[in-house]
């Protein structure tokens, strides 16, 4: 029974695992390179050895790449199966070099065995570097973003070290209050703070409770019709002429818009164009006390 060990007996049982676990890894990782010699996937009537793998043996679409790219590996390095096995190489790291290789097909067997040397016992940041260093690859510097169809954005950015110290710093010191070590959930907490700093509004609960008694719903209108919105659904309180302009508190100076229109006269206002997306109200950062909470 597990909950029977002592502490001492469950940290040599848990050590005693990750080392069989690492074992049997490398285990798979050699049958699945001979599986890709012999075209097994071929009698199973798939086209290529990932289909195989996720179809016929269940392993999740990222594992079984990463599997894939340690199996060609050894393919070219017989030593690499005992360096999985002692944990000293993880399939990280020799996704990092396949991934390589194929960006310089000119790599040389040579030199393909001589990285997989000096990986041993490197960290993921670490293997990365010195990939990029011995290969020469193309420092990338061109920020990409991506707008993917379940609206989430992709976004993939080159700091100088500087800003990477910077942001890390930020991050370790955020890492209480986000609970957290993912940088979209640090960029986002970032630019909360800095939003509320620069436009929160500093109207007091009872000033809200009033604005939103006198005008009960968005009183956004239509610039053609002159039709108000109506909606009631997620009201916020809007500053008319907006605080960074040197607008106050004032009662006069506030209206209950919906959150749709708060996001439509805040972008207007400020110039962000936002590309259209399904994630409009997920990506744009939440600017204004819901009254929900008051
Ligand atoms: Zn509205």
């Amino acid at each position: 029974m597990i909950s029977k060990l002592n502490n001492k007996e469950l940290d040599q049982k848990i050590k005693s695992l990750a080392r069989a676990e690492n074992r049997l890894l490398a285990l798979v990782i050699e049958h699945i390179k001979e599986a890709d010699r012999r075209k097994l996937y071929l009698d199973f009537n798939y086209s290529n050895l990932y289909d195989y793998l996720v179809k016929e043996c269940g392993y999740p679409g990222g594992s079984a790449q990463r599997r894939i790219d340690a199996a060609r590996l050894l393919a070219v390095e017989p030593k690499l199966k005992t360096k999985i096995e002692s944990g000293e190489i993880n399939l990280s790291q020799t996704t990092l070099l396949q991934k390589a290789f194929r960006e310089k097909s000119e790599t040389t067997l040579a030199q393909k065995r001589s990285l997989i040397a000096k990986i041993c016992d490197m960290t993921v940041g670490e293997t990365q570097v010195i990939i990029s260093k011995e290969l020469d690859l193309k420092v990338k510097e061109q920020t990409k973003v991506t707008h993917q169809k379940d609206g989430t954005v992709r976004l993939e950015v080159t700091f100088t070290q500087e800003q990477w110290e910077s942001l890390q710093k930020a991050n370790d010191l955020a890492s209480n209050a986000t609970q957290s070590n993912d940088l979209g959930t640090l960029i986002k907490y970032l630019s909360d703070r800095f939003i509320k700093q620069k436009e929160g509004s500093t109207a007091t609960v009872a000033v809200k409770k009033q604005v939103l008694q006198r005008d009960q719903c968005c009183q956004h209108k239509d610039h053609r019709t002159n039709q108000l919105c109506g909606s009631r659904w997620n009201l916020h309180i809007d500053h008319i002429k907006p605080r960074w302009a040197g607008g106050t508190d004032d009662i006069e100076n506030l209206r209950v818009l919906c959150q749709k229109h708060n996001h439509h006269i805040y972008r207007q206002q400020s110039g962000i164009k936002i590309l259209p997306s399904a994630s409009d109200e997920k990506s744009m950062t939440m600017k204004f006390l819901q009254l929900k909470s008051l």
